[in-house]
Order: structure tokens, then sequence, then C-alpha cells
């Protein structure tokens, strides 16, 4: 079997349970081929696992076994379905919620696929043209060991030739497909590109607005897409929401989603506008809410400037302070993997700092449990959320 080997750190972090390794990791140069299975050692030639060869954003390849010579069978990848079901059979079992996370790679022992279900739809993301080489005995399996699976799509998350989205198999979902969440109905749509409507990895935090924050508020919800945390405070109580995002299709796709919920679509504004285009506007007319919430892509180019997280998150925060009533509140979001928690937390401070308001941290969400991590693997735990009450 061909040899990964790697540099003392990434030893340690794999000796604590890290499945991930990085171009950088390697110790020296080898050839190794998109799905080759290598054992990966330390440079004292110490074993310590078994991987596949997969390259992607946060790697290049994936720890899948402790054992030497593993192989990649469908019984390997039923047990990981079987398990994976069984953790969440609270969310299966949940009648006012059936859209979530099946599998989420690493975090269910095998990193580079993911599996969410809508309503017994799955669709499969194919993070590597190495993990797609065992397409078919990672389909076969999740069929003989899941139950209840209507259809199957399939999103390509790699440079090919192949469309990004696609159909498997079993019946088509209608389109829309309404889910629920919390006993919110959401329009989704499982073969429009590599996005369905809804980031599932984002229920507590549209369940904590819906229930705690919402009633009897105004809501201005910034890089809304297609309006799932104006919906979530509508639901909650919200006497109004704005919804602001660049996109022209998050117009109708907005509309849509106050609509599957019987919501008066007439008492909601929804903005296709720049972000930054309509804080200046909001500031100029004073225009103020008690709740904004802010959730931007970690990076996005629109004609007139380029933003990301890790530069420019600080600037948003101050520049949306003044959009928040008094004693009101900033719901925080990123999904930026390149920033860590601590880093955000400058950003905040910073942010906050240069408005000149104080604040306290009411709750600091992460990941739902349907999304679990890999120990010692920060990639994988990327979603960081803070709700903020001003002028405390
Ligand atoms: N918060 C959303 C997801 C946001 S996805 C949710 O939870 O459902 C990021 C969105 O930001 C995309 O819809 C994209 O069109 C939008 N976007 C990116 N740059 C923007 C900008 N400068 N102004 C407004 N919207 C922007």
């Amino acid at each position: 079997m061909k040899q990964l080997i790697v540099r003392k750190k990434a030893a340690n972090q794999i000796k604590k349970g890290s499945p991930l390794i990085r171009i950088d990791d390697l110790a020296q140069e080898l050839t190794y081929h998109e799905g080759d299975i290598v054992s990966v050692i330390d440079e004292k030639q110490h074993f310590l696992g078994t991987a596949y060869v997969g390259t992607q954003n946060k790697g290049i390849a994936w720890i899948f076994s402790k054992e030497k010579n593993a192989t990649l069978t469908e019984e390997f990848f039923q047990e990981l379905f079987r398990q994976a079901f069984n953790h969440r059979q609270s969310l299966i079992q949940d009648e006012t919620t059936n859209a979530f996370r099946l599998f989420n790679g690493e975090g269910d022992g095998f990193g580079g696929v993911t599996v969410d279900s809508y309503d017994g739809y799955l669709v499969f993301s194919w993070y590597s043209e190495g993990v797609y080489m065992y397409r078919e005995l990672i389909l076969t399996a999740c069929l003989h060991s899941v139950e209840g699976i209507k259809g199957i799509y399939e999103k390509i998350r790699f440079q090919s030739d192949l469309d990004i989205s696609c159909f498997v198999g079993g019946t088509k979902a209608p389109e829309p497909l309404i889910v629920k969440e919390n006993n919110v109905q959401y329009a989704t749509y499982l073969n429009e590109g590599l996005m369905t409507g809804i980031f599932l990895d984002q229920r507590d935090v549209r369940r904590l607005l819906m229930e705690k924050y919402s009633a009897g508020k105004t809501v201005l919800n910034t890089f809304s897409y297609t309006g799932a945390f104006s919906v979530a405070s509508a639901m909650g109580g919200a006497v109004h929401t704005t919804s602001v995002d660049v996109a022209k299709r998050s117009l109708s796709k907005t509309k849509e989603q106050f609509m599957v919920n019987g919501l008066d679509v007439e008492n909601q504004n929804i903005y296709v506008m720049d972000v930054f285009e309509y804080i200046k506007y909001a500031s100029r007319k004073g225009i103020t809410f008690d709740v904004v919430v802010v959730d931007p892509p970690s990076f996005a180019r629109t004609k007139k400037r380029t933003f990301s997280v890790a530069k420019d998150y600080a600037t948003l925060v101050e520049e949306l302070v003044p959009l928040v009533q008094q004693g009101g509140m900033l719901v925080l979001s990123t999904n930026a993997a390149n920033v860590s928690t601590k880093e955000f937390d400058g950003m905040i401070e910073k942010g906050m700092r240069l408005s000149g308001r104080n604040y306290r941290i009411l709750h600091k969400l992460s990941l739902p449990e349907d999304f679990p991590t890999a120990p010692h693997t920060a990639v994988s735990d990327y979603l960081k959320i803070r709700f903020i009450q001003l002028d405390y």
C-alpha cells in the first residue's frame, strides 16, 4: 500500500482524532492519485491510520480507519450510515421537522461526502473526485441501510465536466418541495444548482429567533437569500420584516417562502439590493429595527466591491449598528471556515467598539446536532453565531 508520511504536528493532531490531512502536513512529496487508499505514517514510520486521497478545499486526504490495510466496502459504509441514522433518532422522530443532515462527512466517520434529507428525498454532496470514485458503493450502502428514502439527488462540489446538480433515482421531488422545520414551511428546489433554498445548518438560529426574539419586533435580514430568517421571525410574531439580498432570484424566492406559510407578503419589505447600499439608504432615512440579522457569504464580489468575512466583518458590524434601535439586537453569523471563533469574537469586539455602543452577548451558537464535527479539525466546526443585545 502507498504511504503518506506526515509531519510531527499533523501526526499529533491525527493521534488526537483528527481525520484530515492537508497538503502542508506532508513530510515529503509523493505521487498519489484521487481515490488512492494509503497508509498514513509519521516520520518515524509509526502507523497512524488508513486514508483515501480526495482533494477538496479542506485538505487532500481523509483517514477513515485506524486499522492497517483497511479497505472501503459496502459493509463499512452501511455501518456508518446506520450509526448516523441512529444518532439522529430525535430528529427523525420529530414531527415538526423533516429536513436535516443525515450524514455529515468527517463528523460521521468519513470525510468528503454529506447527505441531507428533505422529507425523505436525499441530497448527496460530493466534495472531491476521490470520493466520487466510491459513489456507487456509498449510494448502495445508503439505500441498504437507511429507511424511507423517496428519491436521490446529487451535487458535484469539485471541478469536473459533470452537471453540478442531478437527479439520481427513485421518485422525483415536487418543485417546490415543501419541507418543515419546527413547524415552519420552506419551499426547496433539490435540482437547482448547488443550493436548495434553505441552509439546514441554521436551524437552531432560526428557532431561537422565532421563539424568543421576534414577537412584536421589526426585523432586518441582510444577505437574506430566500428569506429564511425573515420567515422564521414572521412566524415568531414579528410585526414587520425587511429582507435585503443583491441576487435577483431572491425576490420571488422570498415571496414564495412567506406564501407557503400563509403569511401576508404585502406586509414585508423585500429589496433586491447591495446590503452596503441599503445601509446607506436606511441611515439617510433614519430607518431602524429591533433586530438586525447578518449572515454574509464568506466571500462575495459585487460590481462595486469585494467583501470577505476575514477582512471586512468588523466594518460591517460597525456600519449596521446605527440601524439597530436603542436596546435592540444584532444576530451575527458567519460560516467562514478560515475565521476562528476567537477571531470572530475579536471582529465583533472591534466593530462594536468603533460603533460606540455597549453590548452583551446573550447566546453563542455553533453547528446543530445533526452536523457533528471531527475532533481537532477546526475547519469542520465552521459555523459561529452571536446574539447580541445592544445598549445594555
Ligand atoms: N442568510 C441566508 C444565507 C445567505 S447566503 C440564510 O440563512 O438563508 C449569502 C447571500 O448573500 C446570497 O444570497 C447572495 O446573493 C447574498 N449577497 C452576497 N453579497 C451581497 C451583497 N453585497 N449585498 C446583498 N446580498 C449579497
